[in-house]
């Protein structure tokens, strides 16, 4: 608005970006800097506004983009040494949009390698730092993506959620992040993890922000088959007479998840949890609290399906069609040997074993058919729920900010980072991390608003009644 109206340049705006860029380059935020692209185009919009044209609802804002994200901007390796060097062809559908309301990249953001991770500690290019403490994680795997909106370099950020990759680096960074009902903004262009599992989304400062992004980036995408037509708008607002979540009154019933409140879980956390809790009541909800039994297999499940899934999507990486390729040599086998052993981290190896051993014929129905039937219990677990509530608030994850070093060599303990936010992949439900304040050590609490399928956003409105 600001620049529309010209109190401010497009180009003043993305150079103090770079220079923010500059400044916290200690943090290891971006893989790439996007300087003479970025400057380039706000040059663009700055002649478009002084030749009184009309420009978009993102004119001139600067973001981050999670290096997983294809655009002729920069080489996406998604932190993996396999796809260094590898340009893209095509620009994803998400970014696309946000490009053409005239969102302006500052850079690209680094992950866990191929988003594999709770901590951005499994990067080709090293950890990136938790915005409140450098001796701690960042989270993960959109570990760049949070520190950028968290220190204010950008306005945005992008970000991919398979099993928690949005929600728990925001719930460690303070920010909000969204994970949206599976389908709501296209995949396209995005190199997949686990298919089925796999949502775009993204980080902000503020509730509102979040709203315009999904309103901008959602929608039907025919080079993607599981988007959902006009899913996010019909939830409330201009549309509200068709939905069918408007025809309800606004949610007054909030679930907290018995689980989800122990020992095992942070007194920090509990704390924030209680807080909000007590702030709800006070504006005149009622707190449920949910007997959710089937969630205990949710991670379980998740590390079974997800692996499956990475396995076949990973295969494609050969030494042949994309990036990295080994210099050792030998046949076309040991071309595609070498290069999968020097190209992939050891996180994506142990995925890809995983994945091949849970899908082979000894093993498929006792480990892949099994947890598949789980995944349908999962789903209908939350159905239930939701007959009891209008939404449900967890922590994102059992503890804030951890130490750097402290779980990247032990996987179990990484996985077990993730025990409250892989469900909601596994349901196609939306989450939404919110900001829940500090410990008194200074590292910051991040709690999560759980909705039914299509109450996007209905949920991101609701957060609002948690500042
Ligand atoms: N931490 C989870 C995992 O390692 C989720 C990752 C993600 O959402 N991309 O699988």
């Amino acid at each position: 608005m600001k620049i529309a109206n010209k109190e401010i340049s497009a180009e003043s705006l993305v150079r103090e970006a770079l220079e923010k860029v500059k400044k916290y380059a200690d943090y290891n935020i971006f893989t790439f800097v996007n300087e003479e692209g970025a400057l380039k185009k706000a040059k663009q919009i700055d002649a478009a506004i002084s030749r009184g044209e009309k420009v978009g609802r993102l004119a001139g804002v600067p973001y981050a983009l999670k290096d997983i994200f294809l655009s002729r901007e920069g080489d996406t390796t998604a932190s993996a040494h396999i796809l260094e060097g590898c340009a893209s062809p095509v620009t994803a559908t998400a970014v696309e949009k946000l490009e053409a309301e005239g969102a302006i990249m500052i850079g690209r953001t680094n992950l866990d390698a191929f988003a594999h991770g709770s901590s951005t500690e499994n990067s080709y290019f090293g950890p990136t730092l938790n915005a409140y403490d450098k001796e701690r994680v960042a989270g993960g795997s959109s570990g760049g993506s949070a520190v950028a909106v968290a220190l204010n370099i950008v306005e945005f950020a992008t970000g991919t959620d398979t099993g928690g990759s949005i929600r728990q680096p925001a719930s460690f960074n303070g920010v909000y992040g969204f994970k949206p009902t599976y389908g709501t903004i296209s995949r396209y262009g995005v190199v997949a993890m686990a298919s089925s599992l796999d949502c775009i989304g993204f980080f902000t400062r503020t509730p509102e922000d979040m709203d315009l992004l999904m309103s901008i980036a959602s929608g039907q995408d025919p080079k993607d088959m599981t988007t959902l037509p006009d899913y996010y708008n019909l939830s409330t607002g201009s549309n509200a007479a068709a939905s069918p979540i408007d025809a309800n009154p606004p949610a007054r019933t909030i679930g907290i998840v018995k689980d989800f409140d122990n020992d095992a879980v942070d007194i920090n956390i509990r704390n924030a949890l209680k807080e909000k809790c007590e702030l709800l009541k006070s504006k005149g909800y009622e707190i449920v609290e949910l007997e959710m039994p089937v969630l205990r297999y949710a991670l379980a499940t998740y590390y079974i399906i997800q692996p499956a899934e990475v396995a076949s999507n990973l295969s494609r990486y050969d030494g042949v069609r994309y990036g990295f390729r080994s210099e050792k040599s030998g046949g076309l086998n040991e071309l595609y040997e070498n290069t999968r052993n020097e190209g992939f981290m050891p996180e994506n190896k142990r995925r890809i074993m995983i994945g091949n051993f849970v899908l082979s014929s000894g093993f498929y129905d006792a480990y892949f058919l099994k947890a598949a039937k789980a995944r349908t219990l999962i789903i209908k677990e939350y159905e239930k729920a939701f007959q009891k509530c209008d939404f449900i608030l967890t922590p994102v994850s059992p503890n804030p900010a951890f130490k750097l070093g402290e779980k990247v060599n032990d996987p179990v303990a990484m996985y077990l980072e993730d025990l409250m936010s892989v469900s909601l992949n596994l349901a196609g439900v939306p989450g939404l991390a919110i900001p829940a304040g500090f410990a008194p050590d200074g590292r910051a609490l991040g709690l999560q608003l759980v909705g039914p399928r299509r109450s996007d956003k209905a949920l991101i409105e609701f957060s609002k009644e948690l500042r």
